[in-house]
């Protein structure tokens, strides 16, 4: 196992109509901005419910922001962030799924770039600060969170990605400072999502697992374990779910699957190989796929293209997870991997996702674009190794136009 640090200083509220407790987690004396999407917070009830809860206790001053996008837009953040400074928000309430929890955590962090006597956001510093992955800010608006869609695990990392289509692009950051204080994970919210975005979420949170999981083997037996897991429950409960959407109890079991798999804590101590995402933000930013529609068309060719440097890991992933082992049909590694690959595909597939460019409505012309944006973007090494060139990510899109498997 290698050296690591493991902090994560969010405090997790779960359980069915936690929302009140903001009452008590959010400071009485807040002046609050509350945060949401496109609407659906409005539509079920969930906002309604927050200002609640917001109003029971103290002398809180509460704004709203709402219309932030899924895959949540720069432009659209520098104005919520505007708004920081306007009112001197001391208090970002993000109520959402990844996109408004990940918006929020960089209008947390860009808002105090402005020009001096200003309160204006300065475009220009707030891009260079996402350029450079927001490293560098050293203060930030405090913020919570009331979790509505599991899938990434932004409600307990300090990470985000932001769209800016402006610019085509989809940048990650990462800041300590963006941590959630507490986040609220109430299963019964869930209980509105469209089954597209219930599929979606059990695919980002397996894809999330599988980047920290599938590198090469630094005998971390705590992490190898709990990263098998969650995928094997992603695996039951994403199939259960599609069946019985009701059922409460798959939905909280998804739930906290989702933010244990991108916690940090099946992260630390081992490789990582973030190529899927990588490629596939690209992917959002010039087609507008869905994120994790992103992954399931890019993971089973990352996988076919990577088994060599992989092998030992897939290996252990056709066994631990799929119960695939040497036998008469699998008669040699090839097969067995080869048959680990064909059996996440068909899971993907049960989900109603796609598994390749052609099932997404693409051909072979969109791969140039792609290999463009991640160059300008200085995507050009990644992987555990970081010897994933521009070639090595051709080929992984080469080999996602048509699937292999039936
Ligand atoms: P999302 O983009 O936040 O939400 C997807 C859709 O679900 C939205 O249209 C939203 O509608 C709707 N929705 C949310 N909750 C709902 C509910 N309870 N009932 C009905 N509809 C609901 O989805 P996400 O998958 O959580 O986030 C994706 C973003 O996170 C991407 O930009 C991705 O790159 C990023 N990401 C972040 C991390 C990280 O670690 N921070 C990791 C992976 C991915 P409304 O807009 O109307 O609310
Ligand atoms: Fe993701």
């Amino acid at each position: 196992m290698n050296n690591f640090q493991y902090y994560n200083p969010v405090r997790i509220v779960f359980g069915e109509g936690q929302i009140k407790q903001l009452s008590e987690l959010v400071p009485t004396d807040a002046r609050v901005l509350i945060t949401y999407g496109g609407g659906s917070a409005q539509r079920t009830g969930t906002l309604d419910e927050v200002k609640e809860a917001l109003a029971a206790s103290g002398t809180r001053t509460v704004f709203e922001f709402g219309g932030i996008e899924a895959n949540p837009e720069f432009t659209t953040l520098l104005k919520a962030a505007d708004m920081v400074n306007e009112h001197n928000i001391d208090f970002l309430l993000a109520v959402g799924g990844g996109s408004v929890i990940d918006g929020s955590k960089f209008v947390a962090l860009v808002s105090s770039l402005t020009e001096e006597d200003d309160t204006t956001v300065s475009r220009e510093q707030a891009w260079n600060a996402l350029t450079s992955y927001c490293r560098d800010i050293d203060s930030a608006i405090d913020l919570g969170a009331v979790l509505t869609i599991p899938a990434t695990g932004s409600e307990m990392n300090s990470g985000g990605v932001i769209n800016y289509s402006e610019r085509q692009a989809k940048l990650p950051f990462g800041n300590a400072l963006a941590f959630p204080k507490f986040s609220i994970l109430d299963p019964i919210k869930t209980l509105t999502l469209p089954e597209r975005q219930v599929m979606n979420g059990v695919a980002d949170a397996f894809v999330h697992v599988m980047e920290q999981y599938l590198t090469y083997p630094v005998n971390a037996k705590v992490q190898d374990a709990f990263a098998e897991s969650l995928l094997k429950i992603l695996i039951d409960e994403g199939r259960i779910v599609k069946q019985d959407p009701e059922n409460l109890e798959t939905r909280k079991n998804i739930m906290w699957t989702a933010t244990m798999a991108l916690n940090g804590l099946i992260g630390a101590g081992v490789p990582q190989d973030w190529t899927t995402h990588m490629i596939g933000h690209e992917l959002t930013s010039l087609h507008s796929i869905d994120h994790a529609r992103t992954l399931t068309i890019l993971l089973p060719s990352v996988m076919r293209e990577l088994k060599e440097s992989k092998k030992e890991k897939l290996l252990q992933y056709a066994h631990n997870v799929w119960n695939i082992t040497l036998d008469d049909t699998h008669q040699d590694e090839d097969a067995v991997i080869e048959a680990a690959i064909v059996r996440t595909e068909h899971f993907f597939r049960d989900l109603g996702l796609p598994v390749s460019l052609e099932d997404a409505e693409l051909d072979a012309s969109a791969i140039d674009p792609i290999i463009k944006q991640l160059e300008a973007h200085n995507m050009v090494q990644l992987g555990e190794h970081s010897n994933n060139d521009l070639e090595v990510s051709r080929r992984i899109l080469q080999r996602a136009i048509s699937s292999k498997s039936a």
